[in-house]
């Protein structure tokens, strides 16, 4: 009988915050480096993300965190993770950036960018991902909100001049409707509001050909967009589809609710 192997300890990199820049109102962007890149494990997709772990600094614990055995003996002292996208990794200079939406006083990964400084310590593990922009698609179709900037601004740089399709992106403060240029057949479609960005979906020409679609944002949001596309028959196989978070939920909650039928979109 073959004995079960323990889980292996994802890898955590340990890295330094070398420049804080608040992009605009609502987005912050830390770029943090160190020898600690090499625990980083990078990937090609646009949607590459990692988790970052937050430990409280009341508890004294030193990073690499030994998770598995924080787990038997002082569970209360687990650090949190909070996921978010790598907006860009530079493998020569072994630093990477990460746009942290400020979305209140509320939660951990919002608060601690906005009081972050050069020479804090941040802890990612990761990256994953499953999401880039298919050179063969006839057309494309990006939908998101403030969450999924970072993600979609990767993905337009991703794509080559010939490129077509449509961005829909719902993002109140116009001061935050920030993209790298598109190649000129994809057009950019800005709402305030998620309402706005579904009625907006729902009137968008649609021609014979099936989209590659990248969708992420608000759990609810997210749902509607799914239904939108059923309608139209848009094969699974041509989604990237999932919730970032999901409105008067931590992300602890939303991560354990994807279990539950609540969390899931099919
Ligand atoms: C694969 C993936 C990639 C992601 N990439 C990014 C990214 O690049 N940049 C980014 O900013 N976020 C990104 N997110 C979303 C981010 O993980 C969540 O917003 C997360 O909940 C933030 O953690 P927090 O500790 O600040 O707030 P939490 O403690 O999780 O939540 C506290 C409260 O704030 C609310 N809240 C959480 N996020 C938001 C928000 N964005 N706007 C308004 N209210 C919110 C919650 O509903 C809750 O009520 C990504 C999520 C996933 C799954």
């Amino acid at each position: 009988m073959t004995q079960a192997q323990p889980r292996k300890a994802a890898e955590q990199a340990v890295l330094t915050v070398q420049h804080v820049e608040q992009v605009s109102p609502d987005l912050i962007r830390i770029t943090a480096g160190g020898d600690g890149y090499d625990a980083f494990r990078d990937n090609a997709f646009t949607d590459k993300y990692v988790k970052i772990l937050f430990a409280d600094p009341r508890h004294g614990l030193t990073p690499p965190y030994d998770l598995a055995r924080i787990r038997e003996e002082t569970p209360e002292q687990l650090p949190t993770p909070r996921t978010y996208t790598i907006r860009s990794a530079d493998p020569e200079q072994r630093r990477l950036v990460i746009d942290f939406v400020v979305h209140g006083a509320e939660g951990i990964a919002g608060p601690w960018a906005r009081g972050a400084q050069p020479g804090d310590t941040i802890v990612v593990s990761g990256a994953g991902g499953g999401y880039r922009p298919d050179p063969a698609a006839s057309w494309h179709l990006l939908i998101g909100d403030h969450t999924a900037l970072p993600a979609i601004s990767s993905a337009i740089e991703q794509m080559d001049a010939a490129a077509v399709g449509h961005v829909q992106l719902s993002v109140a403060d116009h001061a935050d409707r920030i993209l790298p240029e598109p190649p000129p057949g994809l057009k950019i479609h800005w709402t305030d509001t998620d309402d706005e960005l579904l009625a907006a979906l729902a009137d968008l020409p649609w021609g014979d050909e099936s989209p590659h679609v990248f969708a992420h944002g608000e759990r609810g949001t997210v749902k509607a967009v799914r239904a939108l596309l059923k309608q139209r028959e848009v094969p699974r196989e041509s989604l990237s589809i999932s919730a970032y978070w999901a409105r008067g939920r931590a992300e602890d909650q939303f991560q354990a609710e994807k279990r539950e039928p609540i969390g899931q979109i099919e």
